[in-house]
């Protein structure tokens, strides 16, 4: 006989939770598509693009095989090359930094700030000066915003417009957050987003997307979706692309997702609130400015001046999972570190991948679940 007394394991992320929620619907729409047998650019695809542009507010979408392809696809529309400096932080994921570097021309790694992990204004300024100190043209800013939250847009906007700089927003992880009331992907000249499973609206595989404001930008981005064809006549090659479409199958999936997408975003706000209210005096809770509303795609702790190996093997040891949102910021990676840093050196970056932790978070996170991790943490951390 099981133990009945033994609490069930707790899931850093718990997709399942989800798919039980949406129910046969799903089943349903992807049975759709394979019935249909339109795997490619099928009816959905041109539907989702539609919804997800109804949805964020931003004249026009284009769907793609990955986050890291949609980042690849803005910075390719607007011809980024060798010898162009593009600025972006260095505490994020790689894709930020790696579609630079693909195409021949330079990331300059600038540093965030501690209270919101995302780009330094400062140091932004610094690191356009260190580019064109190296002989760089400035071209671009990719700005992440970090764990779900906007970046402080009123403070790098500006910067980016007096040193001409277009902006690439990194809205991997903050799809349908919202700064000043404006959706994420409606900021700056382009937004790029990723569906990976794990993000805030995540797919069944992988898919991205990337937003723009005028049709030229479209269509130039579905030509290159498409190696680089005539959008009027497919067999002429126009220029240099890829092949980055987003599978019909995973279209019909998320246009399923985006129904409870607002609910979730809504859920996501009640337990993050929990986290910090019963967490604050143990840790550093994040904050949301509060201009921004934030879709948590992390819940990340600090606890300087703790052993943070020994916080996480305590609560390893409770059951509680967690996660290293990020180890090592990528001007310390081998595949970056030969590429600038801003200024003279990214020290918060550096000292946040020492310190961060995140927790379980996810939309279906109940209130016994929750408890338990914070009982969990409170313990570790007494
Ligand atoms: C996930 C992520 C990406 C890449 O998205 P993929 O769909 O995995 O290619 C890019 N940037 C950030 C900040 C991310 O978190």
């Amino acid at each position: 006989m099981p133990d009945t007394n033994v609490a069930p394991p707790i899931a850093f992320i718990d997709l399942d939770a989800q798919r039980r929620a949406i129910g046969p619907r799903m089943e349903e729409a992807i049975l759709k598509v394979v019935r249909s047998c339109r795997f490619i650019l099928g009816p959905e695809v041109a539907q989702l693009e539609a919804e997800l542009s109804a949805f964020a507010g931003v004249p026009h979408t284009l769907s793609c095989a990955n986050g890291t392809d949609a980042l690849a696809l803005a910075l390719m529309a607007w011809e980024i090359r060798p010898g162009d400096a593009v600025l972006c932080p260095s505490f994020t994921f790689a894709a930020t930094a790696e579609v630079v570097a693909w195409l021949g021309a330079t990331p300059v790694f600038v540093d965030v700030r501690e209270d919101s992990f995302n780009m330094d204004p400062a140091s932004l300024e610094a690191g356009i000066e260190t580019a064109k100190r190296m002989g760089l043209r400035p071209r671009a800013v990719i700005t992440v915003d970090l764990f779900g939250q906007p970046a402080d847009y009123d403070a790098l906007l500006p910067i980016a417009r007096a040193h001409a700089l277009k902006v690439l927003v990194d809205a991997a992880q903050s799809f349908g957050a919202t700064h000043h009331g404006k959706h994420v992907a409606a900021i700056g000249d382009m937004a790029a987003t990723s569906f990976f499973p794990a993000k805030p609206l995540g797919c069944y595989g992988d898919g991205g997307a990337v937003f723009c404001h005028d049709p030229e930008t479209l269509d130039v981005l579905q030509s290159l979706r498409v190696h680089g064809q005539n959008n009027e006549d497919k067999y002429e090659n126009i220029r240099v692309g890829m092949n980055g479409r987003l599978d019909t199958v995973q279209a019909a999936v998320l246009l399923e997702k985006l129904r409870v997408f607002p609910a979730e975003i809504e859920a996501r706000q009640t337990v993050a609130a929990r986290y910090n209210a019963a967490l604050a005096d143990v840790a550093i809770v994040p904050t949301v400015a509060p201009h921004n509303v934030s879709v948590w795609a992390q819940y990340t702790l600090r606890t300087p001046g703790r052993d943070r190996t020994a916080v996480l093997a305590g609560l390893k040891a409770r059951g509680i999972p967690t996660a290293i949102y990020y180890p090592k910021p990528l001007h310390h990676q081998k595949a970056y570190a030969k590429h600038p840093v801003a200024g003279n050196g990214l020290p918060v970056s550096e000292r946040l991948a020492g310190e961060v932790f995140a927790l379980p978070f996810h939309p279906y996170l109940d209130e016994t679940t929750q408890d338990r991790i914070i009982s969990a943490v409170r313990d570790v951390l007494a």
